[in-house]
């Protein structure tokens, strides 16, 4: 049986990566679980709201997934949530030790093997043949990919860092809980010290994987959508036809069961997709030359201009997916 192909939406968050994986998500054979990297803790541990209306463990595609799962879910989940530390941002560059990176991969590699369990088991019984992931933390994609037989690709998706900081400091309750939880907010540098090492650290590990890896700025997706998700759809290996998803309509979204994600993924029934460029005048000019100087090799990098009422860079190399490109990197 052929590995079960997963596309792993990776970068950092705030990028406009719930639009993208829904959008994604109502195209079957594609699946959108969500952000599945914290599955044990907000899935089984907080029993959150599934996108579908149901706590996780009653939503029928879970609950299934979970009752496939012989040992008991609640140390399952404990004993995911305690190893899921021995793997966290300080370790990252660890892995570049010699030795390091496959022995913490040992010690961790029940964190892969249940994800491919619980994936499989969807993909089954839901007929899926690519399974989305959109859990943006380029080291868990990383321990997906080496602990696993799953057939993984990376979407690395990218935003302006100016936007990208404006929504990490916008107040937005949880809907996924009932603790009455907040999203968590981040300052201008603590946002671009996420931006920087987050993207860095995708090229970082994927870089040896060209074939694997493709490249996207939200921008460009908003830009011309039908057209990004089918070359997505390329890149996936299962064919996507899009023509009716355009920019500046409403898209209509069916019954969806993300596990874990922003909170607009629950209760909405379609998607408008659109540029969102509130950034231009939400942000204090204080906070638009942090997130400028801050992020600047990386702004630079990705095709941004440098002052905001600029136009991107329009070229080949930095607006479409470009994994050909990175290849010859
Ligand atoms: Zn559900």
């Amino acid at each position: 049986m052929k590995p079960l192909r997963v596309l792993y939406i990776g970068g950092t968050g705030r990028t406009g990566s719930t639009m993208v994986d829904q959008l994604l998500g109502q195209f079957p054979p594609y699946f959108s679980g969500g952000e599945m990297a914290f599955f044990w803790s907000r899935g089984i541990e907080a029993n959150a709201i599934c996108a579908c209306g149901d706590a996780v463990r009653d939503c029928p595609v879970w609950s299934h997934a979970i009752a496939s799962i012989t040992e008991d879910p609640d140390q399952l989940a404990a004993r995911m949530v305690a190893l899921r530390k021995l793997f966290r941002w300080p370790h990252i560059f660890a892995m570049w030790v010699p030795g390091f990176s496959r022995a913490r991969l040992r010690e961790i590699h029940d964190i892969p093997a249940n994800a491919e369990r619980i994936y499989n088991d969807v993909a089954a019984e839901q007929n899926v043949e690519v399974f989305i992931d959109s859990s943006k933390e380029p080291h868990y994609s990383y321990i997906l990919r080496e602990g696993s037989e799953l057939d993984l690709r990376f979407l690395h998706l990218v935003r302006d860092p100016r936007a990208v900081g404006s929504s990490w400091k916008r107040r937005r309750a949880e809907a996924g809980l009932n603790s009455g939880e907040f999203m968590e907010q981040r300052s201008s540098p603590i946002a671009s010290a996420f931006y920087m090492f987050s993207n860095i650290v995708s090229e970082l590990f994927w870089r040896s994987k060209p074939d694997r890896y493709a490249f996207l700025r939200y921008e460009d997706f908003v830009a011309d959508p039908a057209h990004i998700l089918e070359v997505i759809g390329d890149f996936a290996g299962t064919p996507i036809v899009a023509d009716a998803v355009l920019d500046g309509l409403s898209f209509p979204i069916g019954t969806m069961h993300t596990s874990w994600g922003n909170p607009s993924r629950v209760g909405r029934t379609s998607i408008t997709i659109r540029q969102d460029d509130a950034w231009r005048t939400e942000l204090s000019r204080c906070d638009m030359i942090m997130l400028t100087v801050l992020n600047l090799p990386l702004l630079l990098h990705y095709g941004y201009p440098i002052r905001p009422s600029g136009s991107r860079r329009s070229t080949l190399r930095s607006s479409r997916l470009r994994r050909a490109d990175l290849s010859k990197r």
